[in-house]
């Protein structure tokens, strides 16, 4: 089994629109019923989906709807229960309008025909892309993310695929920052979009807007779309330039080399966390691992303490200070000057290349 997953916008009418924001709430409605009864007679967990859909009879409004989004519903609270009574989380919490909408839907009754989806009850769905795997589907989400509606489909795609042959590829060292998303050790730079920096002040117009509509109101929600769809387009900005780098990294690399970035650390100084998060380099990170994994190229952590800006790259001289200012690496000892970042780069770089050639 290897599963894939292909999150995809869907094109859809205002009839489509409505329908599926009332699968959501009929999903929240059935893991809300699960939570109360779960509550009223914790003993019988496992019989909370044939008690809902006893009590459903009485609810006309129910009729309608798609079943399997009530019955996902209640199967996701369910797991919750079980990941609770192990520990791995809290109890779960009653499900609001204003939380994230989503439900999911039987994959065995929905069919794919090229920019098209059949979802069960409401039937053709446009897509803004073709699914990007061939296989048998296991799961099928519809959520809501500011003022666009997705399909997340998970396939199994049969077997996983060959490593691929990076035999001629060299090793690659990536010093992530600030200034620019990644720099590589040959002095390539990806650029950082920063766009916080950009809606800022937009952003913070319609949040004050928000905060002065009576909480919960319609006029309040509907501030709340415009405040989503600001920060949706702030995440796509950042999501595009992490992907377009880390794909084209990956694909010319035979292994690669990085620093372990303790972001969470990093995020308490206040003057670096605001640039920090708005690169969101934990981001960069785990897509950049991600894909590497995909691909079988090993990626070569360096230790936590490894000091990859304050080491010489050409004869390996230690500074003691370096100020994040100094945009160039001056070395006292052998006289190279360099950028900053591809000194970093390029010690990580040949950290990699001694940790892969033992
Ligand atoms: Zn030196």
């Amino acid at each position: 089994m290897a599963l894939n997953s292909h999150k995809i916008a869907l094109d859809v009418t205002d009839e489509q629109r409505v329908w599926f924001s009332q699968q959501c709430g009929y999903a929240r409605f059935a893991y809300n019923c699960a939570l109360s009864d779960y509550k009223n007679d914790p003993q019988h967990w496992k019989e909370l989906t044939k008690r809902f859909n006893i009590a459903k009879r009485d609810i006309d409004w129910t009729r309608g709807m798609d079943q399997r989004a009530a019955l996902f519903g209640i199967k996701n609270f369910g797991d919750a229960i079980s990941r609770w009574r192990k520990g791995q989380n809290r109890f779960p919490k009653k499900k609001r309008r204003r939380d994230r909408q989503s439900y999911s839907t039987d994959p065995s009754s929905v069919s794919i025909k090229g920019k098209r989806i059949r979802l069960p009850k409401i039937g053709w769905v446009g897509m803004f892309e073709k699914l990007r795997f061939k296989g048998e589907l296991i799961k099928v989400t519809i959520s809501r993310t500011a003022h666009r509606w997705f399909v997340s489909i998970t396939i199994d795609t049969g077997k996983p695929k060959a490593p691929r042959d990076t035999r001629g590829l060299p090793v690659v060292g990536i010093d992530v920052g600030i200034n620019s998303l990644a720099t590589l050790d040959k002095g390539k730079q990806y650029p950082n979009p920063r766009p916080l920096k950009r809606y800022e002040r937009k952003l913070k117009r319609e949040q004050r807007k928000m905060s002065r509509k009576v909480f919960l109101s319609n006029n309040w929600y509907k501030q709340k779309r415009i405040v989503e769809r600001i920060h949706y387009r702030i995440a796509c900005i950042r999501l595009d330039a992490q992907h377009k780098a880390t794909t084209e990294i990956v694909n010319m690399a035979s292994a690669i080399g990085i620093e372990t970035l303790k972001v969470t650390n990093l995020l308490k100084n206040k003057k670096l966390a605001k640039a920090l998060s708005d690169s969101a380099l934990g981001g960069f990170l785990a897509k950049l691992k991600s894909k590497a994994e995909v691909l079988g190229i090993p990626i070569v952590e360096a230790p936590h303490f490894y000091a990859s800006s304050k080491t010489c790259s050409s004869c390996g001289h230690k500074k003691k200070e370096l100020s994040l200012s100094e945009r160039q690496y001056h070395c006292s000892s052998c006289g190279v000057s360099i950028d900053r970042d591809q000194n970093a780069a390029i010690n990580l770089k040949n950290l990699a290349v001694g940790h892969t050639e033992r």
